[in-house]
């Protein structure tokens, strides 16, 4: 039996509205069997990294009021959607929220990253319950299934790593199963378990990922994931006006643009399903019935249109050997064990005889730290404030409208790709 696979983000269930045009595509696919993964509602993940942080912190006070404002949060969404408030439903969120609050009495938890997982997760339990329990209200044969039994991971809390055979195993004997009873499966997008049962998560948004674990562990026939643009773009349009749609692209480009930073799609999401050849649909929840983008296995639609992508508020280093020793490998290993002991994420990279630079997200980094680790053998340059501007397919006109009234840094190019650092120009 094959099956579709739909993913909902947070902002297409962030309200009662959001949550009734999800059940209206969902109707529009009643001839389908559906595994609709759904992500927590609206910015409850945010709310719920705050939960954690005040339980770690013990204080109870915040603790309790952060966890009544999510909770005073759903319940109002389910006021709009279930006008019976004698309706299971709202027992079932109650349960979750009481049993969050309870642990506050569990002894000081020792591993943040643990706790965090078992706290945040619960934004996309409860989520999942409510849109599965308006789906059966509005007469779709509706079930809801626990991610946190099928999807295994290693214990890696915060960034479990998927265990692919397990996991497939679990879908096919847990999850498919169930379609003989059920038209649509409703189930949480970036949480899964330990092999001892603890719950785990994924990576922020995750939940792109986790439509691409169900197709693949499913044998899925496709893949949409619902956003609020029309399709992947071939620009932020939060940066840019004109921006271009790509129509259709292969796995290979989607992959290269997720890489370089562009925020559609996660970009995990996209290896389970090209190892399987099951194609990803990006389309618009405003506007269900446009084409959006298709990401298939086919190149001949790829390198028409330039695609830009920025990182703001990038720091750039240099860093010279103090006693003027050429930068050979071993000083280049030297350098990537001190960037890792700062948990540096590089950007890009690049050298000369004397000199190595690299480029870090600004926020991620702590400038003193890097100082401190570097200082006793090179001098350390830094500048910051920069943008990383990513062009694929690049064209003269594209590379003059990104750089205008910027100087350049750094460049690198390759054939289908072109980074710039830029920096504001300073006009005096
Ligand atoms: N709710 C999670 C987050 O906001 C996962 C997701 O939405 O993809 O990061
Ligand atoms: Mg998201």
């Amino acid at each position: 039996m094959r099956m579709k696979v739909f993913k909902f983000g947070g902002a297409s269930v962030k309200d009662a509205d959001a949550v009734r045009n999800v059940a209206s595509i969902v109707h529009m696919h009643a001839g389908h069997k559906l595994g609709v993964v759904i992500s927590a509602m609206g910015k409850t993940t945010d709310a719920m990294e705050l939960i954690v942080e005040a339980l770690c912190k013990r204080d109870e006070l915040l603790f309790m009021e952060r966890v009544d404002e999510r909770e005073q949060f759903h319940k109002e969404i389910l006021r709009q959607l279930f006008t019976d408030t004698n309706h299971s439903i709202y027992r079932e969120v109650e349960v979750e929220f009481s049993a969050l609050r309870e642990m506050f009495k569990a002894p000081i938890p020792e591993n943040f990253d643990f706790e965090y997982d078992q706290v945040v997760s619960l934004g996309e339990v409860v989520s999942t319950r409510i849109v599965n329990a308006y789906l059966q209200s509005e007469g779709v044969k509706s079930g809801w299934a626990d991610a946190r039994k099928l999807v295994r991971t290693d214990n890696k809390y915060r960034e479990g790593e998927v265990d692919w055979n397990r996991t497939e195993a679990l879908f096919q004997e847990r999850f498919l199963p169930r379609f003989e009873e059920c038209n649509v499966l409703v189930t949480q997008g970036f949480v899964g378990h330990t092999a001892e049962g603890f719950t785990t998560t994924l990576g922020r948004e995750g939940s792109d990922f986790s439509a691409g674990i169900m197709a693949y562990c499913s044998n899925a026939n496709d893949v949409t994931i619902w956003k609020d643009v029309p399709g992947m773009l071939n620009a932020d349009p939060k940066w840019f006006d004109n921006t271009i749609k790509l129509d259709r692209i292969s796995f290979r480009e989607a992959i290269e643009l997720a890489y370089y930073g562009a925020s559609v799609i996660h970009p995990k999401t996209i290896k389970p399903l090209q190892n399987k050849e099951i194609p990803l649909y990006v389309k618009s929840f405003v506007e269900p019935e446009a084409e959006g983008t298709i990401v298939h296995s086919s190149t001949l639609s790829d390198n028409l249109i330039p695609s830009f992508i920025f990182k703001m508020n990038q720091t750039l280093f240099s860093f010279t050997p103090k006693d003027f020793s050429f930068l050979v490998e071993k000083n280049l290993s030297d350098i990537f064990a001190r960037l890792d002991e700062a948990n540096a994420k590089i950007n890009i990279m690049q050298n000369s005889a004397l000199n190595f630079s690299i480029l870090v997200d600004g926020e991620k980094i702590d400038v003193e730290r890097i100082k401190a680790l570097f200082h006793d053998s090179y001098h350390v340059k830094y500048n910051e404030n920069l943008e990383l501007v990513t062009i694929r397919h690049y064209d003269q006109p594209t590379i003059e409208r990104v750089t205008r009234d910027k100087d350049i840094l750094l460049q690198q190019t390759t054939r289908e790709t072109t980074r710039l650092v830029v920096k504001d120009r300073i006009t005096l």
